[in-house]
């Protein structure tokens, strides 16, 4: 696509890829920007604890407001999946039949809700969108003030998420999901301590129900209603373009970065949710805009 290195290809365009965009452009950085479209924020139906907006922002008008802030900087954005990155003098990134090469390279690609077998992809989209099934108690936990809320997940994590929901409701039920293995009786002691119900039964299926309402249904016809279901079973960094370049990662294969964002591969940096810190927004955000200064840092020593 381009004879010249790009001083930066930035990977992913969700909240951290967009803000690191606005960065490395106003640093008059030549970048270009690629995103396969599916950031995680599209599916916000209004969040709460994003700073600056006191009446809450949907991820759909967040997004826009980035990519309008982005688009008065000459930044060359394109829709496409890198579907892989190598690296010489400069990187190279394969992108359908096309190849970029790039000084330095920003991965903002995110991770991947994994998804219940439960409900049809749609139902679930429709229900995150409405607030009915939620995944995130950090993000929107306060939604749920008082509220009758169902937490599927798995033996390792479910507990600590269900203990993490007494802060805002003292109405919460824990279902493990199919094949995980039984509570040990010390978290079990510990969750009965804290007064959250469980259910013995793994779910076989959820559906979207009347009045806003989430129904799960387990075998033998027998069903639990709830006002909000949170189904937890983690979710997969999309940090393959780094790790098969040797990139280090933790056990999750989120990406190990250094003070300035830097993988253990020099000149390729991480920011957002699929580096190892908290997934929130203002945090990607951060990680974009300590990223960009030391990218640009970098690339001082070769002068436009
Ligand atoms: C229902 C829900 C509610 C949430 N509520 C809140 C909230 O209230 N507050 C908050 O702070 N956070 C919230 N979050 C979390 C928030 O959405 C994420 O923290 C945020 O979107 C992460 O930004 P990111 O830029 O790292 O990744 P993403 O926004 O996920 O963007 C990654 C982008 O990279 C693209 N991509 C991936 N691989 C490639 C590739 N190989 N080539 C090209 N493009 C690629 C993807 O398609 C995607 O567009 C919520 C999440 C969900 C699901």
């Amino acid at each position: 696509m381009s004879a010249r290195p790009f001083d930066c290809l930035i990977v992913g365009a969700g909240p951290a890829g967009l803000t690191a965009a606005l960065y490395l452009a106003r640093f008059r950085r030549n970048v270009m920007l690629v995103d396969a479209g599916q950031s995680r924020a599209e599916l916000i139906p209004t969040t709460h604890n994003y700073p600056g907006f006191p009446q809450g922002i949907s991820g759909i008008d967040l997004l826009r407001r980035l990519r309008e802030q982005m688009s008065q900087y000459p930044v060359l954005s394109r829709k496409g999946r890198v579907e892989g990155l190598s690296r010489g003098t400069c990187f190279t990134a394969r992108i359908g039949s096309n190849s970029v090469s790039a000084t330095t390279v920003l991965l903002a690609t995110g991770v991947v809700d994994r998804q219940h077998k439960l409900a049809a992809p749609a139902d679930l989209r429709n229900g995150t969108l409405a607030g009915q099934i939620r995944w995130c108690p950090i993000c929107d936990g306060y939604e749920v003030l008082d509220r009758n809320v169902g937490l599927i997940g798995t033996t390792a994590s479910a507990p600590g998420h269900a203990l993490f929901l007494r802060t805002y409701t003292s109405r919460v039920t824990l279902m493990l999901a199919a094949d995980e293995a039984p509570l040990p009786p010390a978290k079990l002691a510990c969750l009965q301590a804290a007064d959250i119900k469980i259910l013995e039964q793994a779910p076989v299926r959820i559906e979207l129900a009347k009045s806003h309402k989430v129904a799960i249904h387990f075998a033998g016809k027998v069903q639990s209603t709830f006002d909000t279901i949170y189904p937890m079973l983690g979710s997969q960094p999309q940090s393959g373009l780094a790790t098969d370049m040797g990139a280090r990662c933790d056990e999750l294969g989120e990406l190990i970065v250094d003070e300035h964002q830097q993988t253990s591969v020099p000149g390729l940096y991480a920011a957002g949710d699929l580096v190892r810190a908290l997934n929130q927004m203002s945090v990607g955000m951060a990680h974009a805009a300590i990223a960009a200064t030391a990218i640009h840092n970098r690339l001082a020593h070769n002068p436009r």
